[in-house]
């Protein structure tokens, strides 16, 4: 991480260098919060999409690719859980889309409630629960489910056993219990940190485990002001209009 120049402290409204009652100020380069452990990891995923042109379709022509930076903006924090999803989604995905192409109008997930797994399984499949596309399921704990609406394929992918450091558990349990320093509080952001950089170092199927589903059957959870997605109601209708030409 490089800071380069000023940076409001949280609380502070001064943009200046000089003494302010507060702390000394520094302005972090534009991509601080994207650590170069991450941005240069040998295994870091990142994934190819494919979405619609507009609020009404049809498909794009052409694909978008998502890295972690982008989900680091989109979730609000570089975390383990943000790591961890990614590692997982690019495993499952690559069972749903084996020419590496995602499409995020066909795609549905589920993980627990933890906010950082459901960001990341939102933005990479494209899956909402308003739209009965996302679902959350507390027990899955560290497991995923991904699901392709068109060919029915569903796949579950796992953390395997004993990849999560039991420190880190042990210590994140007693900071949610609310008696904790600010000391712990720093090295359980280290030792996630640490964990989530070993995810990257190695091909990730040394770190999960994926397995079919092949009776799986989607139904999406009961929400009183589910939508409907316009932008996929037609998006095929151009390759539809050229067939019947
Ligand atoms: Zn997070």
């Amino acid at each position: 991480m490089i800071l380069t120049g000023l940076l409001a402290v949280a609380g502070c409204n001064s943009t200046s260098s000089q003494a302010t009652g507060c702390q000394t100020e520094v302005e972090a380069s534009s991509t601080w919060y994207y650590f170069d452990w991450m941005a240069d990891a040998p295994y870091a995923p990142t994934f190819r999409v494919l979405d619609t042109e507009s609020s009404l379709g049809p498909y794009a022509e052409h694909s978008k690719t998502i890295t972690l930076e982008d989900l680091i903006k989109m979730h609000g924090h570089p975390c383990d859980g943000l790591v961890t999803a990614a590692c997982a989604m690019s495993v499952g995905l690559k069972q749903l889309y084996p020419n590496g192409t995602i499409d995020r109008t066909d795609t549905c997930c589920i993980t627990n409630n933890s906010p950082c797994y459901g960001d990341v399984a939102a933005y990479l499949t494209g899956g909402r629960i308003r739209f009965g596309t996302q679902k959350i399921d507390p027990s899955l704990g560290n497991a995923f489910i991904l699901y392709r609406v068109s060919t029915g394929q569903a796949v579950k992918v796992s953390l395997r056993p004993g990849v999560f450091p039991a420190r880190v558990a042990a210590l994140e349990n007693k900071i949610r219990s609310g008696d904790f320093t600010v000391a712990d509080m720093r090295r359980c952001q280290q030792w996630q940190w640490d964990y989530a950089r070993t995810l990257l170092e190695k091909p990730l199927d040394a770190s999960f485990q994926v397995e079919s589903l092949p009776a799986f059957s989607w139904e999406a959870d009961p929400y009183p002001n589910a939508g409907k997605r316009g932008d996929v109601v037609n998006k095929n209708v151009e390759q539809v209009t050229l067939r019947n030409k």
